[in-house]
């Protein structure tokens, strides 16, 4: 069984958003994660990677993990088991998504997932111990992964995103599903750069607690997690929110992704507008990746 191999500086980049900061400010840049591989993009292949590593040394041939019919995490994990000489479980969340398979759920298949529907009360046993057990007996030989990717490994590799955050930088935007990528951020960045995170659900603010659990005691300072910003819920779409996409996608030649960045980035706009940044504050976007959602 082979490793992912770790993210290099060739892969990805530091773009400037020109027309989004504004005149006076030192800038508006993306880190654009999404460029690192079509599939397992953004914070899925740092979550990942160590999880994988691990599951090659406990000697296991298949890798299993959670995800609803959209999720970027069960195709990443699909594509990264695939490269790496492993097979694939999915569990997937809903009995009615095995009706029409989604285009994530399709790709899923061709890299050889095997997808499992459980309706949505098992499906939320997910990281019940018990559950866990007898899910373990149904496949011996697979290494389980949480959903998104949400354990000690998934965030020290996390962790590694902050080599390629340039120490200028103010203030890091991050968009969470499960908080994994945010905690694993936090405990790595420099103390004095603010991270900021944007949940994309209604109610996201749960998320500060998640997160705090998750935080090394001398790293939990200078960070802050706003919902506001949830359009309708996870996943919802609003009609300014895809013209807002539409535009930048025309500005900047790259496009974001509707369940996460979209949100991010819009935001920010507003925050901009509001001033509610400091003027001298150096901002840095970071792409998460997702675009296989769109
Ligand atoms: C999965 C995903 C996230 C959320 O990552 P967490 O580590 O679960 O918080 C954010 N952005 C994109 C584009 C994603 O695909």
């Amino acid at each position: 069984m082979a490793i992912i191999s770790p993210v290099t500086e060739e892969n990805i980049c530091i773009e400037e958003l020109k027309e989004f900061a504004g005149q006076s400010r030192p800038g508006v840049f993306m880190l654009r994660l999404d460029l690192i591989h079509p599939i397992i993009s953004g914070n899925k292949w740092f979550k990942l990677r160590y999880n994988i590593a691990a599951a090659a040394g406990e000697g296991k041939q298949s890798i299993l993990s959670f995800g609803g019919a959209y999720s970027n995490h069960l195709i990443a994990c699909a594509a990264a088991a695939h490269a790496a000489g492993f097979s694939s479980v999915g569990m997937v969340k809903g009995l009615y998504a095995k009706e029409t398979l989604t285009h994530v759920l399709q790709q899923c298949k061709l890299y050889g997932m095997e997808l499992e529907f459980v309706s949505n009360e098992e499906y939320a046993l997910k990281n019940d111990p018990d559950y866990r057990h007898k899910l373990q007996t149904k496949y011996p030989d697979s290494f389980i992964i949480p959903e998104g990717g949400a354990n000690e490994a998934g965030r020290k590799g996390a962790a590694e995103i902050a080599h390629f955050i340039p120490a200028d930088f103010t203030h890091i935007l991050l968009s969470l599903g499960t908080g994994t990528t945010f905690a694993g951020l936090r405990n790595a960045l420099p103390i004095q750069q603010h991270l900021l995170g944007f949940a994309p659900m209604k109610g996201g603010i749960y998320l500060r607690q998640e997160v705090e659990q998750q935080l090394q005691k001398n790293q939990n300072y200078n960070w802050a997690i706003s919902d506001r910003f949830h359009f309708g819920g996870f996943g919802k779409m609003k009609p300014e929110l895809a013209v807002f996409m539409q535009q930048f996608q025309e500005k900047y030649n790259f496009e974001l992704d509707r369940v996460y960045t979209g949100k991010m980035m819009f935001g920010l706009q507003e925050l901009l507008s509001e001033k509610a940044l400091p003027e001298d504050s150096k901002i840095l976007c970071i792409h998460t990746g997702g675009l296989t959602g769109n």
